[in-house]
């Protein structure tokens, strides 16, 4: 059997015992009320209180609203024989209030009499009696009992004759007249022949209010109720005084005394018997008081103790709907958490594959483009009278477009990813300055523009620093400021503003008196592909310069400033900290080769898997007049490193059959150490650390300035042969 049945199972066992014990106590009860009631015939009042008191006590704790009216009834009667009036209305009333409570209305016309009877003979209060009368005979009507109705009517017909109102109780007097037979007894007999005594004494009826009267007295001498008797003699004495007969009024007057001596003396009798118990009543009255103050209470805390387990069954449900809401937030967060996670991979998936997408596309651009500008350069070189050729020359402007597009791109994509990290190397601004103005004098002389140069002398002779990225810069800044301005002057200032400990603060100006900029357009020309009123013939750009201008200044903690208005021209402000420190700055010059040209011939070895990349560089190394071997790939640069010796090895990475790196390895496998430079069209900081443990040397990105070239195989031959090799 599941729990849950059990329980159900155990508690209905537990009420069914519960009603078991309830119904023998019920039974109980109503036997210790028999008893105190017959107490109260046999008038052992003493004893009949002290037994009601128990069935009190055990009906209050029971609860059995009728048994509580039923106990208070018997102690409302002793307390009415002890001639304890007072007593007896206060527990009359507490009877009827519990009975009320009930549907039994045989309990609750009785105490209504029993109250009328009260207020009426005793308190001589008529109207509340008559009232508690009329009750009483409402409840009788209910439960049909016609004889208790007829009872009742003796009661308030004598009540009404009692205030002289014979009009109101004629109606009753003729309803007892009327049904005498069937409901009236011995005692009843005596009081209805009273009470039609009493009227026709009203009326004036002598004889018959005479005959009445006798026959009451009459009856009354029979009855062992011998108040009805003197009652009898009382109103019949008042009759005779009425109608001057005063020997016979006196003579009943004294019957009625008599009748009433005796009986208050056996009261006296009663009472006397009772003097020392009165007080035992009382503190059964304040027993009875705590009993009832004690229910109070226990319905008090039965109020309280409902509040409790409303207000604990109120807290447990929103403590569930905080549990429930609890638990759909952890769910949902763990859910989010999830899609979040997901999502989170999804971006660094899609991440990746950008960079890689990137970098492929430069590789696979850069390649065929060191044909492009290699085989255009041959041209021009091999054809001099193609120099003029506007085709040639947009071949090859066309060409390294491309080229500082793709450069630009991947740039931005690094910066982007964080990859940039600024470098520290000991540079001289002067130097540095003069080197972009000459760079750059080409297209000044293409606008017809001059260029100044302004150093501030407070600067000092070597900075600490990112020279590259600052050229980058400043190259951007003034290729622009030379693109945009004809026939004008473009003015390269550098001042010192602040020094802070070991931080010299340098701020560059690049001033035009070109075209200018639009107010509106200021802001967006640092987008990426922002061109401003582009115009073919005029020039051409990527719309990318000022975008990595703009980032690359993020990496010193800077940023830029513009001033520009139309037709007078721009100038670009930044600030950059630069380190100044002369021990750092002596051990950086100390380091830097002085020379490392040389006017050897050399040897090279070129592997390539390209053709034309092939022709280009076997051109470029002839035309510096070393001499040049060419293998397609790295199982033919193995061969030939068998049986000739090189001053150097140009290396491609990406090659079928064995790649760069490999083909590397294996050479240092067979302990030969000619330098190795990779030239390759990869990102240097893609196969830096690959490069390096395969044992190449140096990195040179293609397309490459013959220049550099040259300048990185003197020296790394140079340092080879110093070693030793
Ligand atoms: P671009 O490759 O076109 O030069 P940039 O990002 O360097 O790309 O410049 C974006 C745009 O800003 C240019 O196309 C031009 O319209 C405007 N611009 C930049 N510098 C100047 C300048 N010194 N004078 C006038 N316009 C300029």
């Amino acid at each position: 059997m599941p729990p849950i049945r059990i329980v159900l199972f155990f508690l209905l066992f537990m009420s069914c015992c519960d009603n078991f014990v309830l119904a023998q106590t019920d039974a109980n009860v109503l036997r210790i009320l028999k008893k105190a009631e017959n107490e109260f015939k046999e008038a052992n009042f003493e004893q009949s209180l002290i037994t009601s008191r128990v069935a009190l006590n055990t009906s209050t704790y029971i609860k059995n609203d009728y048994l509580i009216a039923r106990s208070y009834k018997v102690i409302a009667a002793n307390y009415n024989e002890l001639v304890e009036f007072d007593k007896a209305i206060f527990f009359y009333k507490k009877a009827l209030i519990y009975a009320s409570k009930t549907d039994n209305d045989t309990i609750k016309n009785k105490i209504c009499n029993n109250l009328g009877n009260m207020y009426c003979f005793e308190k001589k209060s008529y109207s509340e009696g008559i009232d508690y009368y009329r009750k009483s005979i409402r409840y009788c009507l209910k439960i049909k009992d016609s004889s208790q109705v007829y009872f009742t009517t003796v009661n308030i017909t004598w009540a009404f004759f009692d205030i002289a109102s014979f009009t109101q109780g004629k109606r009753y007097l003729d309803f007892l007249n009327k049904n005498h037979i069937k409901f009236g007894d011995d005692s009843t007999e005596v009081i209805l022949n009273m009470l039609n005594g009493m009227y026709c004494r009203h009326t004036k009826e002598i004889e018959k209010a005479n005959a009445y009267f006798l026959k009451a007295i009459q009856l009354g001498k029979k009855s062992t109720e011998k108040s009805d008797l003197s009652f009898a003699h009382l109103e019949y004495s008042k009759f005779l005084s009425d109608i001057k007969k005063y020997k016979e009024a006196y003579y009943n007057l004294q019957k009625y005394n008599a009748i009433t001596d005796e009986l208050y003396n056996v009261e006296k009798l009663k009472k006397a018997s009772i003097a020392g118990f009165n007080l035992e009543l009382d503190e059964y009255k304040r027993q009875i008081d705590k009993i009832e103050s004690e229910k109070d209470s226990q319905y008090q805390s039965l109020r309280k103790s409902r509040i409790i387990v409303f207000l604990f069954v109120l807290i447990s449900f929103v403590f569930l709907i905080l549990i429930f809401t609890l638990f759909k937030n952890i769910s949902f967060k763990k859910k989010t958490n999830i899609e979040l996670l997901k999502a989170k991979e999804i971006a660094e998936e899609a991440s990746l594959l950008k960079t890689q997408f990137i970098s492929t596309i430069s590789h696979e651009l850069r390649t065929p483009l060191y044909g492009v500008v290699g085989i255009t350069n041959m041209l021009l070189e091999e054809h001099k009278e193609l120099a003029r050729s506007p085709h040639l020359s947009s071949l090859k402007f066309s060409a390294r477009y491309l080229l500082s597009l793709v450069n630009d791109i991947l740039q931005i994509n690094k910066i982007e990813e964080n990859k940039v990290v600024l470098e520290n190397l000991t540079f001289n601004i002067l130097d540095e300055i003069s080197m972009i103005k000459n760079s750059l004098s080409f297209l000044s002389q293409k606008n017809n523009n001059t260029i100044a140069v302004n150093i501030d002398p407070n600067i000092p002779e070597y900075l600490i620093g990112d020279k590259l990225r600052l050229a980058q810069i400043m190259i951007n800044l003034v290729s622009n400021a030379l693109k945009f301005t004809k026939n004008g002057e473009v003015i390269i200032t550098a001042n010192l503003i602040k020094v802070e400990g070991i931080y010299y603060f340098i701020k560059f100006t690049i001033k035009d008196n070109g075209i200018g900029i639009a107010i509106e357009d200021q802001s967006k020309i640092f987008e990426k592909f922002v061109q401003v009123g582009r115009k073919e013939e005029d020039y051409q750009g990527t719309g990318l310069g000022l975008t990595i201008v703009k980032r690359l200044l993020g990496l010193f903690g800077s940023s830029i400033e513009i001033e520009s208005d139309i037709g007078k021209g721009t100038m670009f402000t930044f600030t950059i900290a630069f380190e100044y420190n002369l021990e750092k700055t002596k051990k950086l010059i100390n380091e830097i080769q002085v020379d490392l040209t040389s006017n050897q011939e050399y040897k090279v070895l070129v592997v390539e898997d390209n053709r034309i990349n092939q022709i280009v560089t076997k051109r470029i190394i002839e035309n510096n007049n070393y001499s040049c071997k060419v293998v397609d790939d790295g199982f033919a640069a193995l061969e030939i490193l068998e049986i000739e010796d090189f001053d150097i090895i140009l290396m491609d990475i990406n090659m079928p059959l064995m790649n760069g790196f490999e083909t590397t390895k294996r050479i240092r496998l067979k302990n030969i150490k000619t330098p190795i430079v990779a030239l390759t069209a990869f990102d240097k900081d893609e196969i830096n650390d690959e490069a390096v443990a395969s044992g190449i040397n140096e990195i040179i990105i293609k397309p490459f300035e013959p220049v550099k070239l040259f300048k990185i195989i003197n020296c790394l031959i140079v340092e080879t042969k110093n070693v030793g090799y």
